[in-house]
């Protein structure tokens, strides 16, 4: 694979329509206990429910192997403007960002059959996980979040030259693809 993968992939991306896309160098990746601990916690009711989040998605020595096994990808962004009193915009740039996710996502697949899908949140895949009675049904289809497999989102964005905040009265979700 040469250099244009990345190209092509960022075009394809802001055709999709992402607000902001960037290439992502996987040296800069820096895997945290931390990061997997707020998983944890399990503010978003994910946890231990699918194949993309922790326990399921793998120890994070696994996590760290399968990250390293790409060199490059994409970082890809949806901001949108927030009313702090409104939570349903809150949910409307979420669902924005999947369904554009799950658009790119598809490019991605054509070009990079082998290449790792991080969309922001845990797998959607199917409309009921497998996890943990059966192995993913579609382990192609699998994406994961990024805290789960230990990144921390602001400093991913950080160490390849993308905000994290885009200001008050923004809201930003993030994803990623690693290509190798
Ligand atoms: S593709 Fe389906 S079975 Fe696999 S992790 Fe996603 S939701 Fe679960």
């Amino acid at each position: 694979m040469d250099r244009d993968i990345i190209d092509e992939l960022i075009a394809d991306a802001l055709d999709c329509g992402f607000s902001h896309v960037g290439p992502l160098d996987v040296s800069t990746i820096v895997i945290h206990k931390e990061a997997r601990d707020a998983c944890a916690e399990n503010k978003c009711g994910r946890y231990g429910t699918n194949w993309s989040c922790p326990p399921g998605c793998g120890t994070l020595e696994e996590c760290e192997r399968l990250i390293r096994r790409y060199s490059r990808g994409v970082i890809v962004q949806t901001t949108g403007e927030i009313d702090v009193f409104d939570y349903d915009t809150y949910l409307e740039v979420g669902k924005r960002h999947h369904e554009l996710f799950s658009r790119f996502a598809r490019t991605v697949r054509k070009k990079a059959p082998d290449a790792l899908l991080c969309g922001g949140s845990s797998c959607s895949g199917c409309s009921e996980c497998t996890y943990p009675d059966a192995p993913c049904r579609f382990p192609e289809r699998l994406s994961y979040p990024m805290e789960g497999l230990g990144m921390m989102v602001y400093e991913v964005c950080r160490d390849n030259g993308l905000k994290y905040n885009y200001g008050n009265g923004t809201l930003t979700y993030i994803g990623c693809v690693l290509v190798d």
